[in-house]
Order: structure tokens, then C-alpha cells, then sequence
């Protein structure tokens, strides 16, 4: 196949003609143009953060002397998990969803983060804690499947409920096949918590147009008319070419309180 363009920096992005630039960096905005005449977009543009917050939302994610980003620990249960001194966000969804490849793509600038996967069936599924300098810590959770034993239900579901310096739970859904029976359980069970979360699509690259744009509009009414708790703006992403990328990089520096502002583009 064609090799994929290293697009993780913005640097890389701005170098790319003006439609291709946008279909990286607002892969939502990029299908506006397919709707039908009258459909309502407001919600494809309630985060659309301008050149500035992007790139102040990138520095967080880019690693140096002064400003480590680290894999903390992992942990089975609560006790375990390191104290919650910062801001945090973690990511779930089913196994197989694209999670990892997600995590690493966020942290493609800090290339020393090793972002662990424990795919073996029987090994024990952790929650994996990574800080962001003094900034925030992100959470990898483990992929939840149908046949998910109790205790591991019991130990995202402690977590979610517990940990109170949690501003957002990522919630990854299959951009290519849309809304499956667990992710149903994952929402009802956000919504029972009352706690904010966000959809984000994953693979976009692998998906048709008309395809993405079918899960789109269905997930958009889905979170429409069902929930409370989820954030009414799609976040759609290739681990593969970068898009969305950049956008989720800003909104987790946004919910973590540190882009205060966030001027429009
Ligand atoms: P996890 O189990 O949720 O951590 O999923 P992984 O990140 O390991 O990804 C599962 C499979 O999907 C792997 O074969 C990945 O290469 C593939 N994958 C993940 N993200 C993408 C993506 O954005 N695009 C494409 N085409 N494949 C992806």
C-alpha cells in the first residue's frame, strides 16, 4: 500500500494543500460539504479551535527536558492507581476498536512513550496511567468485549465512578461498523454515572465516504435523542493519517483546563 504521510506535527499538516490540510485537521467539518441542502451542522462545529490553540494544544503532547511524558504504572484496582493530583482524561472501547494505535498517535511526539498492548486472552487487563508533564495524566482502559469477566466490569465501573479529578471519558466507537451491543452498554452505564464523556470514531480511512457519513448522521441522532452525558460533536479519527488527531489533542488539553481559551478558526 501507499505509505501514509508523517503528518504527526501541524508543521507537517500546514505544508499540505488547503483541502487536504482540512481533512486532517477537521475530518468532521470535511464531510459537511456531501449533506443534504438544510441539514443541520451545528453540531460539527461546536469545537473548531483556530491555528493558535492547535499548536499550543500540540506542545503539551511534544516531550522534552523540562516537560516528560511518561508511562506512570498500570493497576488492577483503585489502591492501585497513582494519586489523582492532575486532571485526567482515559480512553475505553471495545477491544479491537483502535485504542492503542489512538494513544500512540496522540503521543507520536513523544516517541518514548511506549504505549503497551495485552491483546493475550487470559492476561490480566490493566488500566495504564500516562502523565503529561504537570499537566494531566491520560488513561489507557482496558478493551472491554462481550464476554468481559466481573471483576474487570467492577474495576471500570469503580473507576469511572470514583475518581473525581476524571474531566472526560473518551469513548471509542468503530468508524467502519458504527454502534455495536457493548458500546450500547458502555453509554447506558456513562449516562448511569452521570459523568461528561465524548464519541470518538475510529479508522475513518477505512470507511467510505458514504459509509462515514451513514455512522455519522446515525450516531449524531443516536446521541441526540439517548444521552445526557455525551458531548453533541463527533470526533473522527485515523491513527494511520493523522486526522482528527490534532483536534483531539486540543480537546483534551481544553477539558483539562489547560487552554483556557480557545479562540474559533
Ligand atoms: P485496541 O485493541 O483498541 O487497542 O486496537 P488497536 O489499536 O490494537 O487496533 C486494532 C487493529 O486496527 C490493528 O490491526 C490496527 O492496526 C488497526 N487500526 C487501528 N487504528 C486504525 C486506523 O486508524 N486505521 C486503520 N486502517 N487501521 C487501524
Amino acid at each position: 500500500g501507499r505509505a501514509s504521510p508523517p503528518l504527526a506535527a501541524l508543521s507537517q499538516v500546514l505544508r499540505l494543500e488547503r483541502s487536504r490540510r482540512t481533512a486532517i485537521v477537521f475530518p468532521l467539518q470535511k464531510l459537511e460539504r456531501y449533506l443534504a441542502p438544510g441539514t443541520d451542522t451545528a453540531r460539527f462545529r461546536l469545537f473548531q479551535p483556530g491555528l493558535a490553540a492547535l499548536q499550543r494544544a500540540e506542545a503539551l503532547f511534544r516531550s522534552d527536558r523540562g516537560h516528560p511524558i511518561d508511562y506512570v504504572s498500570s493497576a488492577v484496582r483503585m489502591d492501585h492507581a497513582p494519586p489523582p493530583a492532575l486532571p485526567e482524561v482515559c480512553f475505553i472501547g471495545r477491544s479491537n476498536v483502535g485504542k492503542s494505535s489512538l494513544i500512540r498517535a496522540l503521543f507520536s511526539l513523544a516517541p518514548e512513550v511506549e504505549v503497551r498492548v495485552s491483546k493475550t486472552p487470559g492476561h490480566t487487563k490493566k488500566m495504564n496511567f500516562f502523565k503529561v508533564g504537570k499537566y494531566f495524566t491520560l488513561v489507557d482502559m482496558p478493551g472491554y468485549g462481550y464476554r468481559a469477566p466481573q471483576d474487570f466490569v467492577e474495576m471500570v465501573e469503580a473507576y469511572l465512578q470514583e475518581r473525581h479529578n476524571l474531566k472526560r471519558t473518551f469513548l471509542l466507537v468503530d468508524g467502519v461498523v458504527g454502534l455495536q451491543k457493548t458500546d450500547h452498554i458502555a453509554v447506558e452505564m456513562l449516562e448511569e454515572f452521570g459523568i461528561p464523556y465524548v464519541m470518538v470514531l475510529t479508522k475513518i480511512d477505512r470507511a467510505s465516504r458514504g459509509l462515514l457519513l451513514k455512522n455519522v448522521l446515525e450516531i449524531q441522532e443516536f446521541v441526540k435523542e439517548n444521552t445526557q452525558g455525551c458531548f453533541p460533536q463527533l470526533f473522527l479519527v485515523s491513527s494511520v493519517e493523522f486526522s482528527g488527531v490534532h483536534l483531539l489533542r486540543c480537546f483534551v488539553a481544553h477539558v483539562t483546563g489547560n487552554l483556557p481559551t480557545v479562540e474559533a478558526c
